[in-house]
């Protein structure tokens, strides 16, 4: 008893060195950040109806923190403007005007008609990836295209970088290539997402993460069938030709695992890892681990695809290792890819298997962790399609209409890209109530028929303040740039 007062004590003692601001209670060893890239409200409403034939079954519908976020960039330029013109505003209320429109958004399948001012509204000034996955990864808001590049043209410091710092171990798991944008938002520091060897370089040769997994594999197609990489090109995704035979050959600080079968014994811990102490998975996949196999439907997936389920717990195993905890971002990146093609059975089938992958995680942290050491966050970066219902073309935001489990729910698409609406966020554990504390309200969420508590948002920068905050991490010097 005596020595577990002093042991607490001690520790407490030195959290108040390291943080004042967060000094009476022991901080959060870990963090996990679940993302599905371009995922509104009612992508996560049509994958639980076709999943349970009902909303409320899904493992974050328990969660105590059920609230949204806003997701637009500081500006939309391509590159740095160094300058304030142009910055994006956002008014909440303006979302939800129902006065008709007679505009048009011209997408790149087509024209989708305004029918709404609220509609011309959210499909404007909206964030691309690589600006959403700065503001979650370091608080700040930027340019569309920067990896954790200041408008200012300066890199930033992420919460990859500041986990490391802290002694805790850092993973990112992706279903799309380890270098796109979300992924490298967690890891790398880019003026332009589209760097990808010079972001694979950086996130390689830097070994800031622990482990790294996704696809992108030069030696795979969007099959998952071998194919001879034709030129230098073929390796962009991860880090280009050199770095991509120094990871192959075991030349750097990684252990480099491919095969599905490898993946697994990641997951079961059975896996060798030939004396290293950090692994990057590329999945034998060029993409995507299945959402650009051919076809458009659901089911028959590729075989030789881990799924995301076994990916996390594979980077769960080996980041637990670490006695002081670790940040992890796992992303189902292909929801968005699904959405821009408005392939309804596809974003479905991507989102179940995110869900899926959130329940492995929860079921990890109960059976290895608990909530009291551990913050699970689960969100996405911003809208993508705006997906509805059927009506929603002569009712604002109707929502899309159960058909019962197995049956594609009806919907219309009202957008082929990105939107600036609010997004869901869901918390449970450790810091949790902290994003409760920063949450705005906006009673024009009553829409989406959520219960007055959830009619409140925050902004995704604010997904960095809690998790620094959740972690114990100064935030204060977190808000200096990089170099
Ligand atoms: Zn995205």
């Amino acid at each position: 008893m005596t020595m577990q007062l002093f042991a607490r004590a001690a520790l407490l003692g030195s959290t108040m060195l390291a943080a004042p601001a967060f000094a009476q209670e022991t901080p959060a060893k870990n963090v996990i950040l679940m993302i599905t890239d371009g995922a509104g409200i009612e992508t996560w409403r049509a994958a639980s109806y076709y999943r349970h034939g009902a909303l409320g079954h899904e493992v974050y519908d328990g969660f105590e923190t059920k609230l949204f976020s806003s997701t637009h960039p500081l500006n939309t330029s391509i590159k740095p403007t160094k300058s304030a013109d142009g910055t994006v505003t956002f008014e909440a209320s303006r979302l939800w005007d129902k006065t008709s429109s007679t505009a048009t958004f011209e997408g790149k399948l087509g024209n989708y008609p305004g029918f709404f001012a609220g509609y011309d509204y959210t499909r404007a000034d909206y964030t691309d990836s690589a600006a959403a996955a700065t503001a979650l990864a370091t608080g700040v808001k930027t340019y569309n295209n920067a990896i954790n590049w200041s408008n200012d043209d300066a890199a930033l410091k992420h919460i990859g970088e500041h986990v490391v710092e802290s002694g805790r171990a850092l993973g990112v798991v992706t279903s799309v290539q380890w270098t796109h944008a979300t992924p490298a938002g967690f890891l790398g520091h880019n003026a332009s997402r589209n760097e990808y060897a010079a972001l694979g370089k950086e996130i390689v040769e830097s070994g800031l993460a622990t482990v790294i997994m996704g696809a992108g594999h030069p030696g795979f197609d969007t099959d998952g069938k071998p194919v001879a990489p034709a030129d230098e090109k073929a390796y962009r995704f991860v880090g280009g030709k050199e770095i991509w035979d120094r990871l192959v050959a075991g030349e750097t600080v990684y252990r480099h695992i491919e095969t599905k079968a490898d993946f697994e014994a990641l997951a079961d811990g059975s896996l060798d890892l030939a004396g290293k102490e950090k692994l990057l998975g590329t999945v034998q996949n060029g993409l995507t681990t299945q959402f650009n196999r051919a076809g458009v439907g659901m089911g028959d997936k590729l075989e030789n695809q881990p799924d995301l389920s076994t990916m996390a717990e594979g980077a769960l195993q080996l980041l637990s290792k670490d006695e002081d905890g670790f940040f992890l971002m796992v992303e189902g990146g292909a929801v968005d890819w699904a959405a821009h093609a408005n392939n309804l059975p596809r974003i479905i089938e991507e989102q179940i298997e995110f869900n899926e992958a959130v329940e492995a995680t929860v079921e990890w942290i109960e059976k290895n962790s608990s909530w009291d050491e551990t913050l699970l966050i689960v969100t996405t970066d911003h809208g993508n399609g705006l997906l509805q219902g059927p009506d929603s073309n002569t009712v604002a935001y109707s929502p899309v209409l159960n058909q019962g489990a197995g049956a594609l729910p009806l919907v219309r698409w009202n957008s082929d890209t990105h939107t600036r609406e609010l997004v869901p966020l869901y918390a449970k554990g450790k810091g949790a109530e902290l994003f409760k504390d920063l949450a705005k309200p906006d009673a024009g969420l009553a829409t989406y028929g959520v219960p007055a508590e959830s009619q409140v948002f925050v902004d995704n920068t604010d997904v960095f303040r809690v998790s620094m905050e959740a972690l114990g991490l100064d935030q204060e010097k977190a808000a200096s740039i990089a170099n």
